[in-house]
């Protein structure tokens, strides 16, 4: 049975002064399959958040269906953890006390929450960094801490918009050998928003092509590089190869 799945989805923004409508998105259907890692890229403006922000059920469908493990969604939930460009961090909770917050929805014993939080701190390197608040901790550190609050409450499916967008080529390309090794591991499905054509084709399977506003499917690609992406060569033949086809339809 499919992870996620979206069936002529559409949504549109009222807003402004005129409360003009913006059709924003669809109609969009895809499927992700258990374990899949999916990649969204297209034009700025097209929708790719919109179709995330959905999936999270934190905006409401105009018309269509998506399904999450067979059922329709109906709000936000842990099974589905997000994470976006900007950490979004409780600025007045400590590490642990931020991915201790992700656990709260989880009928976990306090020795079992707390062994969770050490273990998902140890997972993404933020051993020693327990007891500092955001603000004294770099972007990265951040956006690991992030994902350590999203991966707390166990969620199988983690909806990414973005999340290495803020940071300098070199951190990003370390954070997303990081995430590949942390997903791939838990078996996690993940549908990822990004611009960067290179992150798509490192970290996905299938990479979709979305069209200009209102959003929708133009075209999907599907990655045949090393299932393990910690062996993925950015500079081999077949990587250059999938950035270029993608990019072309990208350009059409
Ligand atoms: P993308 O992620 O592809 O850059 P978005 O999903 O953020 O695109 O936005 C798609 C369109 O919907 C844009 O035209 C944007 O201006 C509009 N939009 C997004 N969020 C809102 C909102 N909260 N209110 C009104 N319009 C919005």
């Amino acid at each position: 049975m499919a992870k996620l799945s979206l069936e002529n989805v559409r949504h549109s923004f009222s807003g402004g002064t005129a409360l003009k409508t913006v059709h924003a998105v669809g109609p969009i259907g895809f499927v992700l399959e258990k374990g899949e890692f999916v990649a969204i890229v297209g034009p700025s403006g097209c929708g790719k958040s919109t179709v995330l922000r959905l999936a999270a059920g934190l905006l409401d469908l105009d018309e269509g269906t998506i399904r999450f493990a067979g059922e329709r969604i109906d709000g936000p939930s842990p099974r589905r953890g997000m994470v976006f460009q900007q950490p979004a961090l409780f600025p007045w909770l400590d590490v642990a006390g931020n991915v201790a917050f992700g656990s709260r929805f989880r009928s976990l014993g306090v020795g079992a929450r707390r062994d969770l939080t050490a273990e998902l701190i140890a997972a993404v390197g933020l051993e020693g960094f327990e007891d500092f608040y955001p603000n004294a901790l770099s972007g990265g550190m951040q956006q690991r801490a992030a994902l350590a609050r999203a991966l707390a409450g166990g969620p199988e499916l983690l909806l990414l918009d973005e999340p290495f967008g803020a940071l300098d080529q070199q951190t990003r390309a370390q954070m997303q050998a990081w995430l590949a090794g942390i997903i791939g591991d838990r078996g996690i499905t993940a549908l990822l928003v990004t611009h960067d054509i290179e992150e798509a084709v490192f970290l996905a399977d299938r990479v979709l092509v979305m069209s200009g506003r209102p959003g929708r499917l133009r075209a999907s690609f599907r990655i045949d590089l090393s299932t393990d992406r910690r062996e993925r060569v950015r500079t081999s033949p077949e990587f250059v190869a999938h950035k270029a086809e993608i990019l072309a339809e990208l350009e059409q």
